[in-house]
């Protein structure tokens, strides 16, 4: 399957963080394909297997963590009218709420708008304020007494989009964010059956890293692997954003460097990619946070653990955009990294 299907598929399926079962059964039918063994954990996260070549007693493993779950909102109320009102689930900025359709996941799924106030009936200095969670309000079309029976405080909701395809391999959609690493992941494996690899590596896709880490830290425990590598996405460039936080699009997967990442992974990166050619950036981040990446490292006695980013536009919203080619630029940096793990690179992790 094409990356832009696969990508797809990933990103129509709903898993809003803790309820990412749908969004689950669609990474592990593709994980499966390329993979020895998959499951759906307790949690919420799907393990894949590949076994790696690696003869001997002592096993060596790689795994690779990219979360699964995605922002999404919560009611809160039922209002007297049948209004629901609503939390988000994950960092989701107010500003892009109001207008977008929205699916509320209850007994039966049912569509609904986010509701705003008509500028007409607006109090004098009301148009310029800035517009909070508690403004907002979805409107089902449905009566309080009908929604009670469908609907709970608690019930997720999810937000609408479409998956959109843009000029120059640029496509858009909510849930990219991470679903794009999901489809690293499914893409590396499926390289990996192309290229020799000694190592066992677990492709993991986690649950619940927007609200805290759990996914990541919870596999990496069960599975003590050597090195651990999260693949998420970074802020791509763009209008008003400052050139020193953003990555341009299609200048291929910014590698992470800072003290969340073990500097022997950094550099063993940064050399492939330039021996093979795959471009890529470089993202300094001097504190750790914000991905999977530092669940991993600081697992058990810590684990040396690297991240790889796909540089995104409008993150967490509902037009999330990203290049195609970086994707399959972070699949092949991966695989080659993955095929070229032998024990004297383990014994290099140990020499700071
Ligand atoms: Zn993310």
């Amino acid at each position: 399957m094409e990356i832009k299907e696969l990508l797809k598929e990933l990103t129509e399926a709903p898993g809003i963080s803790g309820y990412e079962m749908d969004a689950g059964q669609i990474a592990m039918k593709h994980l499966k394909q390329y993979s020895d063994e998959v499951e759906i954990d307790k949690l919420g996260s799907v393990i894949a297997l590949k076994r790696g070549d690696q003869t001997g007693e002592k096993r060596h493993s790689i795994m690779l963590a990219a979360h699964l779950d995605e922002i999404g909102l919560m009611v809160t109320k039922i209002e007297d009218g049948g209004f629901l009102r609503i939390t988000s689930v994950g960092g989701i900025d107010v500003t892009i709420l109001p207008g977008q359709a929205v699916t509320v996941l209850g007994k039966e799924a049912i569509k609904g708008v986010i509701g705003a106030k008509p500028p007409h009936l607006q109090e004098p200095g009301e148009s310029g304020r800035v517009i909070q969670m508690e403004d907002l309000y979805i409107d089902t079309g449905r009566k309080k007494e009908e929604l009670e029976d469908i609907v709970n405080v608690g019930t997720l909701v999810r937000i609408e989009s479409e998956f959109t395809e843009l000029s120059n391999g640029c496509v858009s959609s909510m849930a990219m964010d991470d679903r794009a690493g999901v489809a690293v992941l499914v893409e590396t494996l499926r390289r990996l059956k192309e290229r020799k690899h000694d190592w066992d590596v677990y492709a993991i896709a986690t649950s619940q890293e927007e609200v805290s880490g759990l996914g990541a830290r919870t596999t990496a425990f069960r599975l003590q692997p050597d090195i651990a590598i999260a693949i998420d996405v970074t802020f791509g460039d763009g209008p008003g954003i400052s050139e020193r936080k953003a990555y341009p699009l299609g200048k291929g997967p910014a590698i992470g460097l800072g003290p969340n990442f073990h500097p022997k992974i950094t550099q063993r990166f940064r050399d492939l990619a330039g021996e093979y050619e795959i471009p890529h950036q470089i993202e300094a981040d001097p504190y750790p946070g914000g991905t999977d990446a530092y669940s991993l490292q600081v697992s058990r006695a810590g684990i040396p653990t690297g991240l790889i980013s796909i540089p995104l536009r409008n993150m967490h919203s509902t037009v999330e955009t990203l290049k195609l080619d970086d994707i399959k630029r972070c699949a092949e940096l991966l695989s080659i990294f993955i095929a070229r793990l032998d024990s004297k690179f383990q014994e290099e992790l140990k020499c700071l």
